[in-house]
């Protein structure tokens, strides 16, 4: 059995839905009381991907720093992939979306130097009072590089699971390149774990 190690980041701006769509993620709930911590939250959830692998995925969550729209280079180390994350009902979430990306791929390579499997997600779609349109995120998405786009509604449940499984599906295929014999050994596919950092959270 093959079990891949996955550290995927969560930004966007502050309200947007991060810490509950981890937390309905890895738990299946909805939490409308879900308190964030300052710092940096980490979970960690296993799939099982096929017959033959396991996915570790460990999602690193950004509490209280969303208003830098920059990360130390530390949160992004050994990121192989990132969701940024918007409100369908904030179009300045929206517009942030540009700056997170661009944070991201200045941070964060893969080996090769091309930029991390992203994708970008839509959420409360399950509101009426949206302001942001398909065609201006499709637009979006294209012209900064995304993976994919989907829209999501943590509250209903739609489209976390699908979300996670396409973004973990681009990393496989993006990892299984870099991992083809006639690229040079690479020694930083895989995440450093800071022993400390392995059962708590807050702590980069
Ligand atoms: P974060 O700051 O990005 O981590 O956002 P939170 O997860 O703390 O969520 C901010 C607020 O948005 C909370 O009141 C959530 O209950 C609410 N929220 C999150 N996802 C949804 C959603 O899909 N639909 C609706 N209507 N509200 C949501
Ligand atoms: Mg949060």
């Amino acid at each position: 059995m093959n079990e891949h190690l996955l550290k995927i980041l969560i930004v966007g701006d502050g309200n947007v839905g991060k810490s509950s769509f981890v937390h309905r993620f890895v738990s299946g709930q909805f939490n409308k009381t879900y308190k964030s911590t300052v710092g940096v939250d980490f979970s960690v959830k296993l799939l099982h991907w096929s017959e033959r692998e396991k996915v570790r995925l460990q999602l690193w969550d950004i509490a209280g720093q969303e208003r830098f729209i920059s990360m130390t280079r530390i949160y992004y180390k050994g990121a192989l992939g990132c969701v940024v994350m918007f409100d369908v009902t904030s179009s300045n979430s929206f517009l942030s979306c540009r700056h997170w990306k661009r944070d991201l791929d200045n941070k964060a390579t893969l080996p090769n130097g091309n930029s991390i499997p992203c994708i970008l997600l839509a959420n409360k779609c399950d509101l009426s009072q949206r302001v942001v349109s398909s065609d201006s995120i499709d637009r979006f998405s294209k012209a900064n590089g995304f993976a994919a786009w989907m829209e999501v509604s943590v509250k209903d449940n739609k489209n976390v699971g699908e979300a996670m499984r396409r973004l973990v599906k681009e990393i496989l295929t993006v990892q299984s390149s870099l991992d083809e014999p006639e690229t040079e050994p690479q020694d930083c596919v895989y995440p450093d774990l800071d022993s400390q950092c392995e059962r708590g959270s807050g702590c980069c």
